[in-house]
């Protein structure tokens, strides 16, 4: 038996597609290790939205390399956006690399590591194919037992001047609604509570069946049907492709959570006609109020970019204003990095790194701001959550104060709400009594439990 060993960087969707790959790997015997040092295989699943993740990765890459020792073992292979991008040249920039394929390859892995095995070249699998790679037979590997990720369409046909992903995860292709459906309900029989669709842009899914077209609204309204399904979620979402149709099957499903991640990017129309998003400011703010007014506690969260190129003073001043009308429940704040072959790599005006920055920082501070008024309101009231397992505390914060009663789930409107409760409510959906808020947290205790309907 292969033990291997994998590293995921960026979005999401590489995050699902690392679940896919465990599950692809696991079906053919190979054994997930932790340390890199006693894997037979490495993997990089990998991400080229912006040249800082792909550094790391260059680096890690390099360090990797000592393990080999002048062996050809371990096998070191990268996955992702940055084969995609870098196709053949990949292995003259990175020389220790065995394999390297794309993201619509790695149903195809267990063959590409085979045949690097067998033949003693180097491989390269970077095809676009046409169905969704995820359409067939296929074992998962899920992280959690309560919610999981339904992947529905792959690719992106936006075009945005700055980034690359239309041309490593080529033009988007919708899954089969059946497909995805007998998914979900395979899910709702192992017991699982919440789905999140997954896609470039979900709100753009299309898919022809016998018996018609089946739009994005349209989808969410089958799966809504689907018993023991208690939440749905969906990410992205363009909004250019917010409807009104999607508004009302949002508003009119009990189960569908008020909660949507609709990326702005800029606030100042001239930047966002240069970045090719299809909007104005106005249209955004139209579309948002039109989510509040008809959505009660509807929660936004938004992906936003400072220091695109020519941005001036009056660009940014225009997204602070912009930041302060929406106040965005999550932000995920970037500085615009420069992508080889991508129209925005050739516009004049690129901003020094240390304007942008300094953007950034007043961009994240308006934003703790808002939201820590925001989530200070929480404080003393009773949200529902969805138990997803026991709180470990963040990650290198040294929060660990609930101890071993602490668990974690997440309210209707996406906020994370870490809990106390005298017993393991893990699938459950439990009253919190909020005592503390924070930016990024609400905590507090559990008080009753939401039976549900058989
Ligand atoms: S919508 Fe724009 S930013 Fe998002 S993946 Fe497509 S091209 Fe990239």
């Amino acid at each position: 038996m292969k033990r291997y060993h994998l590293v995921t960087f960026g979005c999401q969707m590489n995050k699902y597609d690392s679940q896919r790959m465990e599950g692809v790997l696991a079906s053919n015997g190979m054994r997930q290790v932790e340390e890199a040092e006693n894997a037979d295989v490495i993997i990089l699943n990998t991400c080229s939205v912006r040249e800082k993740a792909e550094n790391k990765v260059f680096s890690m890459i390099g360090r990797l390399s000592s393990l080999k020792n002048g062996n050809t073992k371990p096998l070191i292979g990268l996955g992702g956006c940055m084969a995609t991008f870098w196709k053949e040249n990949i292995f003259q920039r990175a020389p220790a690399l065995d394999f390297a394929f794309g993201p619509d390859a790695l149903e195809r892995l267990p063959c590409i590591i085979n045949e690097r095995i067998a033949t003693g070249k180097k491989q390269l699998d970077i095809g676009f194919g046409k169905k969704p790679a995820w359409d067939g037979p296929e074992s998962f590997v899920r992280p959690s037992t309560v919610t999981a990720w339904v992947g529905i369409m792959k690719g992106c046909d936006n075009h945005c001047s700055y980034c690359v992903v239309p041309g490593t995860r080529g033009s988007e292709v919708s899954r089969s609604a059946d497909s995805i459906l007998s998914e979900v309900e395979e899910l709702a029989k192992k017991g699982f509570k919440e789905v999140t669709l997954i896609g470039q842009n979900v709100n753009s899914y299309d898919w022809q069946s016998a018996g018609g077209r089946i739009s994005f609204p349209s989808l969410l309204k089958k799966v809504d049907k689907v018993t023991g399904i208690e939440r749905i979620r969906f990410m992205s979402s363009h909004p250019k492709d917010l409807t009104d149709e999607l508004i009302e099957t949002i508003s009119g499903s009990k189960k569908i959570c008020s909660s949507i991640h609709l990326p702005v990017q800029s606030g100042s129309d001239r930047i966002l006609k240069m970045m090719n998003r299809k909007y104005s400011s106005a249209e955004y703010l139209e579309k948002v109020g039109r989510l509040k007014s008809a959505i009660e506690g509807i929660t936004i969260s938004t992906d936003l970019m400072v220091g695109f190129p020519s941005e001036t003073e009056d660009d940014f001043k225009q997204t602070l204003e912009l930041m302060e009308k929406v106040r965005f429940d999550a932000l995920y704040l970037f500085i615009y990095s420069k992508r080889g072959g991508t129209p925005a790599e050739k516009y004049d005006g690129h901003l020094s790194r240390g304007i942008a920055q300094e953007r950034f920082e007043i961009a994240y501070s308006l934003h703790k701001r808002l939201i820590l008024e925001k989530n200070a309101k929480f404080v003393g009231r009773t949200v529902e959550v969805l138990c997803e397992g026991q709180y470990n505390g963040s990650p290198g914060s040294g929060d660990d104060s609930f101890g071993v009663n602490g668990q974690f789930g997440r309210s209707d409107g996406n906020h994370d709400v870490a809990f106390v409760a005298d017993r393991d409510m893990t699938g459950r959906f439990v009253q919190v009594e909020i005592a503390d808020s924070s930016a990024f947290k609400l905590r507090g205790i559990a008080s009753n439990e939401r039976v549900l309907d058989e």
